[in-house]
């Protein structure tokens, strides 16, 4: 998975000692850029994801870390916020939305995260009554964390406060840095889950989805709260049964009263994207079902299909854990309303209700 072998720098942070502490641990002499970017490949665009995979860019990021996740128009937002501490991911799912969504094809971390991120951080924690963060919005929570050292200090800031919940999303397993920390259950560790046949063929690099059940049950024995993310859900031969059978192996392992929220998302991308991924994973069957062009412009299943998809795994999760939270990702009020019988209006809202979860399953008052 992290089979880095490029290292560039910025020059105003090559000499920052967080980009040390990288680099020690990296084992590879980097380059200094004189110019403000990386150097691309002169190769058409698909192929130079998969150079951009290997190469990895050490920056200052001069946005704001801290920001409200956009959402998309016209379907209902659960008001979650991002920490941008870089873009782009070593593992390579063909219906990875980064392909279509940056023109940078390496992965990049900012350096100067640990003084002004964390600075913006600590404000908007005082600012807000209650905050729901993740840093798996651009990238995967641990994609860098074999060398940046990151989320431990990351869990730290969180222990020392009450208004707020950070989210680590991933699809990796080498959570053995949070181990033995004391975390205050402030900090959810989540997986985003799938059929085996999906993981198997669409999930290039990520450790398989038993694989990741394993890690969200270790990480609950280390007292922290968990959370799933079943997206995208996909349709093909056999999905009901592989979609159950993920289930019942999630709730032998994982105790349900430990899990914060499970998302559903189907399948949806920007039409680009297909070209895009048809170049790179010329196998894939994954764009051919029946969808239509949603509100926000991108292509996901006729809402006859998202319904019966959603359905399917909310009843399979109900065998188990009737009061677990499970929500539904970027979805319309009547497709809530088709598959839950109620919308997140009559909850006071979507950002409400997962507020409330996060607070109850992490213990905070
Ligand atoms: S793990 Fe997430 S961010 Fe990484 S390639 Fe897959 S979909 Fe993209």
């Amino acid at each position: 998975m992290f089979g880095i072998k490029k290292v560039y720098l910025s020059r105003e942070i090559a000499e920052h000692p967080y980009t040390q502490e990288i680099l020690q641990k990296l084992k590879i002499e980097p380059e200094i850029l004189k110019e403000d970017l990386p150097p691309v490949p002169l190769a058409p665009w698909p192929e130079v994801i998969s150079w951009g995979k290997k190469v990895l860019f050490l920056t200052r990021y001069k946005g704001r870390f801290f920001r409200r996740c956009p959402g998309t128009k016209a379907y209902l937002c659960c008001g979650y916020h991002i920490f941008h501490i870089g873009q782009g991911c070593p593992l390579d799912c063909t219906y990875c939305i980064l392909q279509a969504y940056f023109n940078q094809p390496w992965l990049t971390f900012f350096v100067n995260v640990l003084e002004e991120g964390f600075a913006e951080l600590e404000v908007a924690l005082k600012e807000y009554p209650f905050l729901r963060i993740g840093t798996g919005e651009f990238t995967d929570s641990f994609a860098f964390e074999r060398f940046t050292h990151l989320n431990p200090r990351l869990v730290e800031l969180f222990a020392a406060q009450e208004s707020g919940v950070l989210e680590l999303k991933t699809k990796t397993v080498s959570i053995e840095s949070l181990k033995g920390l004391s975390h205050r259950r402030r900090t959810i560790l989540a997986w985003s889950l799938n059929a085996p046949t999906i993981s198997k063929n669409e999930e290039k690099g990520a450790p398989t989805v038993e694989e990741r059940i394993l890690a969200a049950q270790k990480a609950s024995s280390w007292g922290y709260p968990v959370a799933f993310h079943f997206d995208p859900l996909i349709r093909f031969p056999g999905w009901k049964e592989e979609y159950a059978s993920v289930i019942a192996f999630l709730f032998r392992h994982v105790p349900a009263q430990n899990i914060c929220w499970i998302s559903l998302g189907s399948l949806r991308f920007m039409p680009e994207l297909k070209e895009i991924a048809y170049r790179r994973f010329p196998q894939t069957k994954i764009f051919s079902d029946e969808f239509i062009t949603g509100l926000d412009g991108k292509k996901r299943y006729f809402r006859p299909l998202r319904v019966e998809l959603y359905r399917h795994i909310w009843h399979c999760i109900q065998e188990f854990a009737p009061h677990v939270c499970v929500y539904l990702c970027m979805e319309s009020p009547e497709v809530w309303q088709e598959v839950f019988g109620f919308t997140p209006f009559s909850k006071e809202g979507l950002s409400k209700m997962l507020d409330e979860a996060a607070r109850k399953v992490c213990g905070i008052t």
